[in-house]
């Protein structure tokens, strides 16, 4: 047998100090998970049970690439976010397993179509298309998990043309780590190659063409992208 077409080549993130690359399998995202942004968003912040979505595997984008201004929107925001890659997986993970599927994390951007999601909230209808589309999901190499001194504690920041927007610590998440794999493994098998993008502090803005993103977590990377 063969393919009828060609198969649509891996999306893959650089491995920080290494010449791997890790395969992305899917993209799920968090939303909600710092108190200040679900506030500035209009929401309650108290803990009840974490929102979950997703993107496809082919909208990463890598350190130092442009995105096209999307389609569709007038209000692109960005949202730093802390990402997980997962070396491994399963259903129904237990809070002290939950780490041991960590490979390493990574600096991500979660772009979103403002003004589509809010149709969306409105109408009551799904987030896709303010969230999964086409160079959604910029990220930093993978430093993996062994070099990461304290992911739960760490400096979260994104400035725009070198203007701080966005500055809060990991420690804020309502959701940490293990309490997400957690969580989402209840819903789905996880497995090695997937990418958790665990929610954004609050700052967040509109971005336009010819916008530079600077986005850093302490002790995990950093991530540049140009809106073109
Ligand atoms: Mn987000």
């Amino acid at each position: 047998m063969q393919y009828v077409i060609d198969p649509s080549p891996a999306s893959t993130v650089p491995v920080a100090k290494t010449e791997s690359l890790f395969p992305v399998h899917r993209i799920y995202c968090v939303g909600q998970n710092y108190g200040d942004h679900v506030r500035e968003m209009g929401g309650d912040p108290n803990k009840g049970s974490p929102v979950f979505f997703s993107k496809p595997a082919d909208a990463v984008v890598i350190n130092n690439q442009s995105v096209d201004y999307p389609l569709s929107t007038n209000n692109l925001h960005y949202e730093v976010e802390l990402v997980v890659a997962l070396g491994g997986g399963g259903t129904n993970i237990g809070i002290n397993d939950a780490l041991d599927c960590v490979l390493g994390y990574a600096v991500g951007i979660d772009l979103t179509k403002r003004d589509l999601q809010a149709a969306a909230k409105e109408k009551g209808r799904p987030w896709d298309t303010a969230k999964g589309f086409d160079q959604s999901a910029p990220i930093s190499a993978i430093r993996r998990a062994e070099e990461v001194a304290d992911v739960g504690n760490a400096r979260i920041m994104l400035e725009v043309n070198g203007e701080v927007k966005q500055d809060a610590s990991t420690k804020d998440m309502i959701w940490n780590v293990a309490e997400i794999i957690v969580e989402l493994s209840k819903y789905y098998q996880l497995k090695a190659g997937d990418l958790i993008y665990t929610g954004t502090p609050s700052g967040v803005s509109a971005v336009l063409a010819g916008d530079f993103m600077r986005a850093a977590i302490d002790g995990v990377g950093e991530l540049t992208v140009e809106l073109k």
